[in-house]
């Protein structure tokens, strides 16, 4: 079972009690953290009172830099990991209309690279997950257009493997996490014609363990969050029944702290945010335990979110049959 309360009363406290939320997160990720919190709360039907939500959002427009992006905490340089962060967390808030959209495009804008890949920050780290949270940030905002789609997709184009998955740039091993944000970008750039479906969702069905959890890359231990990387990949593919989503989910469930709340990577480890979300928005996405199959896996936010900003997102249709995995030549 769920303990639908006691997560709630878990991100609860990490909300009230910034120490604690910086003790268990390190300080640059807390923009993360309040995005991963709210939706656990969205997901389970518990948003925070107008009041938290405001003093949530004059926090994050705290960490408002003058370049137009958002830092992962107040003084701290822009990022577009947080910038994306900020603008989820204010589309869960209602308060999107407190973004500044101009001046977050041309910040956004001026990471992309002539190649079509996006810089991280100023400094210039290249990742495929940039081009996700770029593209995100601004499906989100209406301003796809402001970017150069066309050469966003062929950098990812390159990025993809032998195997039908993607890597962190050109050349780098398939990663489930690089392939979510692959997949996604290319569902919002509106070219997943560049996907080779059947194969890249065969080598995402491997990627579940004999004991149900989800793992990353080829002999790895299943963690939780890959019930989201991998699952919403499976989505976005409409090939969600090729894994057994009732051993996915009893997994999850496994790794719930029953006592305190909150969900770990693993069963018996310590509970965190990152966890609980990806661990809620995956029996969600699967509609176990209950949930609503709410949330949508481009963009990682709920109907509800997504449809206060005018985006209607058609409901995923729901797995009818297990696949029996059949194993090449066994
Ligand atoms: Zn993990």
């Amino acid at each position: 079972m769920l303990h639908k309360e006691k997560h709630v009363q878990f991100v609860h406290k990490l909300m009230h009690a910034p120490e604690t939320l910086e003790s268990i997160m390190t300080e640059h990720l807390k923009m993360n953290a309040i995005y991963w919190g709210l939706s656990v709360l969205d997901l389970l039907d518990s948003l925070p009172s107008k009041e938290e939500s405001d003093e949530i959002m004059k926090w994050i427009m705290s960490c408002r830099n003058r370049d137009g992006g958002f830092g992962g905490a107040p003084m701290h340089d822009s990022h577009i990991l947080y910038t994306l962060s900020a603008i989820q967390s204010a589309v869960i808030l209602g308060h999107l209309d407190q973004i500044d959209c101009d001046s977050v495009v041309n910040y956004i804008v001026g990471l992309q690279k002539p190649d079509g890949s996006f810089m991280g920050d100023k400094f210039g780290e290249i990742d495929t997950r940039f081009v996700y949270c770029s593209c995100l940030s601004l499906s989100i905002l209406g301003k796809l257009d402001a970017i150069n789609q066309k050469s966003a997709a062929e950098y990812i184009e390159k990025c993809k493997n032998w195997d039908g998955g993607f890597g962190q740039k050109e050349s780098s091993e398939s990663h489930g996490g690089q392939i979510f944000c692959c997949v996604g970008a290319l569902s919002l750039l509106n070219r997943l014609d560049i996907v080779e479906k059947d194969k890249l969702a065969w080598w995402l069905s491997e990627r579940q363990t004999s004991v149900g959890g989800l793992c990353g890359r080829p002999e790895k231990d299943p963690d939780v969050c890959y019930s989201w990387w991998i699952l919403s990949s499976l989505a976005i593919l409409d090939r969600l029944k090729w894994i057994s989503c009732d051993a996915l989910s009893a997994f999850i469930l496994h790794c719930q702290d029953p006592e305190n709340g909150g969900i770990s990577d693993a069963p018996d480890n310590v509970a965190d945010v990152y966890h609980t979300f990806f661990g809620i928005a995956g029996l969600s996405l699967m509609g176990k335990c209950d949930l609503k199959r709410t949330i949508d896996p481009s963009y990682a936010l709920t109907h509800r979110a997504l449809e206060s900003i005018g985006i209607n997102k058609e409901k995923i249709s729901l797995p009818k049959v297990e696949k029996i995995k059949e194993k090449k030549d066994e």
